[in-house]
This record gives structure tokens, C-alpha cells and sequence, in this order.
């Protein structure tokens, strides 16, 4: 059995048993003898069940929320928002399962040539304790909509509220082999990775887990998508509307205690503002209440764990020699907290080149400040990094702002804005940030794969490559 602690007191508040590899086997075993039977089922059979999910959590946000704000630390008004986007992914892929088509493509008066996109069929998905709730919906939703089983395992810190989604999933009508919900650590999602009937692998964490889950996946060929971290830049220009991005740039790195794989931990300030913006959003971060989140006053809660905590905590201290603090909040002073894992937000400037906080993902409320004197100097710097999640940019020069967005190596690019995230609009990295795309269109090619069909028309023996037209593969 395993502890769930509460990082706002480190109380435990209660202990869930990790499946065992045999327990995993025999999951997927289950989810692939249930995955035909949902496959066959009509799409809007199928929306009709996403549906009822997302009236069951709708019913339930403030139980979920404060669930969620106990087991993970964060604010509750963060904790509501995520609980009925999770709602809205249900609602969302719904509607996907009876859009799924394939496509007539007419190769040549001699044949009839068509596809059928099909499920891969048990997908894994592996999710980290950031944001747990949304990201069990963000896996499930897609793979059931679009006809596939979906075996979750939720980080071992978190498991509470996707347990409580596999009963919500039952509840609905959800057969109950084709979801289940497998709490554990390392080597329950090892044995889930590795096993050779898993058809996808869906993971969302850290770089180096992604790395071995993608040496895990090669062994059976099994297709991946990784959801990894970032060091995302935001880019101020002189031009910029300053009120706006001071208000983006502190909610965008100390939102969720910097517990975000889009944080913009970087600000890329043009010279110009430089001195104006840094007091503003120092003194904004002094200003921050860290506190308990269940505290309508509190901006952000503690970290998710002790080790955690003094990750960033580390990063804090070498950076004090690496470069220059230029800010920090204070920490708690309620006697019950005493024993939560609270870290201080906290701005540095004048970095080394070579400090760690400019390259490396925190994951936690720490903000690097660096500036530049012009355009091509703004881009070298939001690319020095082996991430390439997000990136923002503030300007009002519209040309300039797509010519950023367009050269800049991330995955997502907000102009003027920042953090905002829909199911329509296509997720993913590059570099160490990961490959593969989640949402909109681009989550249909990834739980679904295309197979073509050809059909004689003419009769006769085929020969050769068709180029442009049709004719004998070998
Ligand atoms: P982590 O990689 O340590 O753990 C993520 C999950 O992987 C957990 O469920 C864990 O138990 C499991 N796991 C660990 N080792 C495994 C193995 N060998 N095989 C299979 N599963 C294994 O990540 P974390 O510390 O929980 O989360 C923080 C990281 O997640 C950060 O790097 C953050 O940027 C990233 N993240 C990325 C996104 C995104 O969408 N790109 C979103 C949120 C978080």
C-alpha cells in the first residue's frame, strides 16, 4: 500500500494499493477481449456514453475540485476550471464519435480505393500529478470516442480523483473492462508500457520518463506520443501592451505553484521596458499570498511533494550565486501549514550563460529574466533551450508577432496572450518536449489509424509502381 499525502499539511489522507504487474497483465488482457464489442457500436452509441460521463462530473465539481485541491495542493478555483474542462474533453470527443470517416481517393478509373480509420485498440495512458483529473479525461475521452480500450495510470501522488473518474466511467454505462483505472508508480506503468498487447502508449511527464517509455515501446514497435516538459520564453517587445503582459507573465509561471509544462519560466525582456517591467512583476510577486488552498485569498498553494519542494528549493539557491534575486514572496505563517511543502515564488536577473535556471525545467514558481537588443537577439535567446513546448510573444507590430511565431521552435506560439488551451486546437512539442500531437483533428490521427482498401475494377494483372496513378506495389 501507498501513502496519498496532502501537500498543504503532509497529512496522509489515505493509502491505495499500486497494481501489480499480474494485475496490469490481466488488465490489458480484459480491455482486449471488451475493445471489439465498443468498436462496434455505433458512434453516437458510443457519444451517448461520453455524454453521460460528462453529466456525472458536471454533477459533481465541487466534490471532484475539492478532492483534487486536498491530493494536489492547488487553488480551488484552478481545481473547478479543470474538473469541467474535463467535462467539456467528454463532451468534446463525444461529438468526434460520429465524425469519423475515411476517404474515397480516386487513384484511377480502375479501381475503387477507400479508407477505413480503425482503433489501435488498448491504448496506455501515463499521466503525471500536475494536473490529474484533466489529463485522465484528456487520455480517455479520445481513445474511447474513437472505438479503442484505455487502461490509465494516474502518478502515484494522485491517484484519487481518476480512481473516482473509473467509478463515474461505470456509472455511465462504460463496460468495465474497457476502462480501468491502474494506480501505481514506476513499475506499474513499466508493466503497462512494456506489455506487447498495448497497441498506443499515451504518455504526458518528465523527458527522461518519456525516454524510457519510448526504449520500452520499441521493443514491440508500439506507437507513441510523449507530452513532455518545457522552458517556454515569453518575449516582451518595447511595443508591447505592458499592463497585459505583466498580468500573463505572473499568472503564466506562478499559476499551480510553476507546477506547469507550459509555464513561461523565461522572460525575454527588450531593454527598452526592461527596468519598468521587471519592478512591475517584482512587485507582483511580493505581493503573492502562498498559502492554503482552499483559502479564497491564497494565490498559490504548496508544491506536490518533499522532493519537489526541495528540487526548487536547490534551484533557488544556486541561483542566488548564479545570477541576482530580484524578488521573492513570503512563505506561510499558519501554524497548520507548518508542515506542507511551501516554496517561496521568486525572480532572478543577470544569470551566467551557463546557470541551470535559464536551461532546465524547475517545475515549480521560479521566473529567469534576460534581455535583448533586437529581433534576431530575441530569437536566439527563446531557443536557447533543448525544449520547444510553448513560447509567447507581446508587440503590437502584428508582422513582427507572426514572424516570431513562425521562426521560433515551439510546439504552441500565443501572440499577446498566453495559456489559453482548447480540445480544437492541436497540442504538442519539439526537441525534449516531446513528439506526437493531442486535440482537435490531430487526436483522430492519433487514436485512429487508416486502412486502405483497393478494389479491381477492371480485372487483369497489375504491373508495376503507379506513379501519380495506380499499379502493383511490391
Ligand atoms: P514523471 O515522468 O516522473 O511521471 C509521469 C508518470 O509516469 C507517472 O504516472 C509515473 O508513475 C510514470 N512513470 C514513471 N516512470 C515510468 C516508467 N519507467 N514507465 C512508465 N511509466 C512511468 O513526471 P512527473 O514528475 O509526474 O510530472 C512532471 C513532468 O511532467 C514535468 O516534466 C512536466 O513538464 C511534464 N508535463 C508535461 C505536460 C505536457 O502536456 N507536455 C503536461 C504536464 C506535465
Amino acid at each position: 500500500m501507498a501513502d496519498v499525502v496532502s501537500p498543504i499539511d503532509a497529512r496522509v489522507l489515505t493509502r491505495v494499493a499500486p497494481a501489480a504487474p499480474a494485475e496490469v497483465d490481466a488488465a490489458v488482457r480484459a480491455a482486449r477481449a471488451a475493445q471489439p464489442a465498443w468498436a462496434a457500436r455505433t458512434g453516437s452509441d458510443r457519444g451517448r456514453i461520453l455524454h453521460a460521463v460528462a453529466d456525472l462530473i458536471e454533477a459533481r465539481v465541487e466534490e471532484l475540485a475539492e478532492t483534487e485541491t486536498r491530493n494536489t495542493g492547488k487553488i480551488l478555483s484552478d481545481t473547478r476550471r479543470e474538473v469541467r474542462r474535463a467535462a467539456g474533453s467528454f463532451r468534446y470527443y463525444a461529438g468526434w464519435a460520429e465524425q469519423v470517416r475515411g476517404e474515397t481517393i480516386p487513384v484511377g478509373p480502375e479501381y475503387h480505393t477507400y479508407t477505413v480509420p480503425e482503433p489501435h485498440g488498448v491504448v496506455a495512458g501515463v499521466i503525471p500529478w500536475n494536473v490529474p483529473f484533466f489529463f485522465a479525461a484528456k487520455k480517455i475521452a479520445p481513445a474511447l470516442a474513437f472505438g479503442n480500450a484505455c487502461l490509465l495510470k494516474p502518478a502515484e501522488e494522485t491517484p484519487l480523483t481518476a480512481l473516482r473518474l473509473g467509478g463515474l466511467l461505470a456509472e455511465a454505462g462504460v463496460p468495465e473492462d474497457l476502462v480501468r483505472v491502474l494506480p501505481g508508480g514506476r513499475e506499474t506503468g513499466a508493466a503497462l508500457v512494456s506489455h506487447p498487447d498495448v497497441d498506443l502508449i499515451v504518455f504526458t511527464g518528465h523527458h527522461d520518463t518519456g525516454k524510457a517509455i519510448a526504449r520500452a515501446a520499441a521493443a514491440h514497435l508500439t506507437p507513441v506520443a510523449l507530452e513532455l516538459g518545457g522552458k517556454s520564453p515569453q518575449v516582451v517587445f518595447g511595443d508591447a501592451d505592458l499592463d497585459r503582459a505583466v498580468d500573463a507573465v505572473v499568472l503564466g509561471v506562478f499559476a499551480s505553484c510553476g507546477q506547469m509544462c507550459i509555464a513561461g519560466s523565461r522572460l525575454v525582456l527588450h531593454e527598452s521596458v526592461y527596468d519598468e517591467v521587471l519592478d512591475r512583476v517584482a512587485a507582483r510577486v511580493r505581493a503573492l499570498r502562498v498559502g492554503d488552498p482552499f483559502d479564497q485569498a491564497t494565490d498559490l498553494g504548496p508544491q506536490i511533494t518533499a522532493a519537489q519542494r526541495d528540487k526548487t528549493l536547490a534551484f533557488i539557491a544556486e541561483s542566488r550565486t548564479a545570477g541576482r534575486l530580484v524578488a521573492q514572496s513570503a512563505l506561510p505563517d499558519d501554524e497548520r501549514l507548518r508542515d506542507g511543502f511551501y516554496v517561496p515564488p521568486t525572480v532572478f536577473d543577470r544569470l551566467d550563460d551557463g546557470a541551470r535556471l535559464l536551461r532546465e525545467e524547475v517545475f515549480g514558481p521560479v521566473l529567469a529574466v534576460s534581455s535583448f537588443r533586437d529581433d534576431a537577439e530575441a530569437l536566439r535567446l527563446a531557443d536557447d533551450t533543448d525544449f520547444g513546448l510553448a513560447a509567447g510573444v507581446w508587440t503590437a507590430d502584428i508582422a513582427r508577432a507572426h514572424r516570431f511565431a513562425g521562426q521560433v521552435r515551439a510546439g504552441t506560439v500565443w501572440i499577446n496572450t498566453y495559456r489559453v488551451l482548447s480540445d480544437l486546437v492541436p497540442f504538442g512539442g519539439v526537441g525534449l518536449s516531446g513528439y506526437g500531437r493531442e486535440n482537435g483533428t490531430e487526436a483522430a490521427h492519433l487514436y485512429l489509424r487508416p486502412k486502405s482498401v483497393w478494389t479491381s475494377l477492371a480485372g487483369g494483372t497489375p504491373q508495376g509502381y503507379g506513379l501519380g496513378g495506380a499499379g502493383a506495389a511490391g
